[in-house]
Parts: structure tokens; sequence; C-alpha cells
């Protein structure tokens, strides 16, 4: 591993562990003190952490805003886990929190249609608590677009919704070749691969041609899942 790869990567796992501990991001000055680095150096990982897709920027900044599952910001993604809580990206990365850390999980969200409350729990691999019991989880954009700009995708695209049929009277309700609707036991299985290593200092993402494997080794086939 080069310096550089290696100082990325250590900055990536310090940038989790930070947020992991104190729910919130590291600045770049922690970074700076942390690692020796000048402001730039410091300020070109996190844009080189950016670019490989461990983590977004404000824009314009050398802010984080997201390193996925955790937001900076306040989401209607709630999840607690024992006395720490933390927002999440989106629906999904509420439920991966459960992956990355095997943890107890409890989520509370609201309704992306009618803004009704949703509790999910997550424990041992499965939800264990689902309200109201036909929440499902709304994917907007198909895979091959998630990355187009990561931002919007997690803000606007990746959802709950109470019911099905809250589902299809939201204006988010797209055709279900580019859409999907995930049960929350689904969208952990869906996580693995992607969280369950998240806090590994060799993390790495996955390949497309695992990422393939892993949709059809879960039972998620069709034009959706491909990439
Ligand atoms: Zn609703």
């Amino acid at each position: 591993m080069s310096l550089a790869e290696g100082t990325a990567a250590a900055a990536r796992k310090f940038v989790f562990d930070h947020f992991l501990e104190h729910t919130a991001p590291p600045v770049v000055e922690q970074v700076m003190t942390a690692s020796s680095l000048s402001r730039e150096e410091a300020t070109d990982v996190y844009r080189a952490l950016e670019e490989a897709r461990h983590l977004a920027l404000v824009k314009g900044t050398a802010r984080i805003l997201m390193a996925v599952p955790f937001s900076a910001i306040a989401t209607p993604f709630r999840v607690t886990i024992g006395d720490r809580r933390y927002f999440a990206n989106c629906a999904w990365d509420a439920i991966a929190f459960h992956a990355m850390l095997r943890d107890d999980v409890r989520i509370g969200s609201s309704c992306h249609h009618c803004a009704a409350p949703i509790e999910l729990e997550m424990r041992g691999g499965r939800a264990v608590r689902v309200e109201p019991v036909d929440t499902l989880v709304y994917l907007a954009l198909p895979p091959t677009q998630w990355w187009d700009d990561i931002t919007t995708t997690c803000a606007n695209t990746m959802v709950f919704f109470a019911s099905p049929e809250h589902r299809d009277a939201s204006a988010l309700c797209a055709s279900a070749t580019s859409a999907a609707s995930l049960t929350p036991d689904q969208v952990h299985l869906l996580s693995g691969p992607i969280y369950s290593r998240k806090l590994a200092l060799d993390y790495t993402r996955p390949s497309r041609e695992e990422l393939l494997d892993h949709f059809a080794a879960i039972g998620l086939t069709g034009d959706y899942w491909t990439l």
C-alpha cells in the first residue's frame, strides 16, 4: 500500500470511527492534528475519499455531509443504538446500521407520503418490529443512477412508505422497472457486502460483479437489478 493509499485508508477509518463515537463527523482540523497533515493535504484526503465514494462533502467546502450511512445533518431517518442517536441519510442507510454494527438498532422515521410515524427494530439480522406492518423501503432510482448525484439520491429517492397504497399515491412513485419496493429484511440482506466491513481499515467498496452476484444470491433479479 502506498503512502497516499495508507493515508486515505487511515483517514477514512478516522472519519467513520469519529462519526460512530461522537455522532458527528470530524472537521479538517482534526484530521490535520491526528495525521500531522497540512490543511491542503488533509483537504485533499477528504476530496480523494469523496472521489472514491466513501463520503460526500457539503458543496464548495471541505466539510463532511455524509459518510454513508452516517449523516451530519438532521434527516427523517433517526437511528438509536444504546444511548447514541444518529441520523441516517436514507431509509436504506437507517437499516444498514444493523449490518454495519450488528448491534440492536431502533429506527424512527415517517411515511414519505403522509408523514405518519414509522418504527422499526433490527435485531439478530432481521426486523423484529415493523410498525405499520406493511412498511416498505422504496428505491425510486435504478442502481445505475444512484451515484449520479449521491446526495440527491439519498435525500430524495430512498424512503419509507407506510403501505403500498401510500407508495402508489406518492408523487415519487415510478414505474416498476425503474424502482424497487423492499421489505426491511430484504434491505438488511442487501446491505451485507456494502456495509458490514465499513469500520475495517482495509474496507473496499464491492465491485460491480460482486454486487450483481450478491443481488442474485438474495433473490433480487430482473431489469431493475442490473448495473
Ligand atoms: Zn403514508
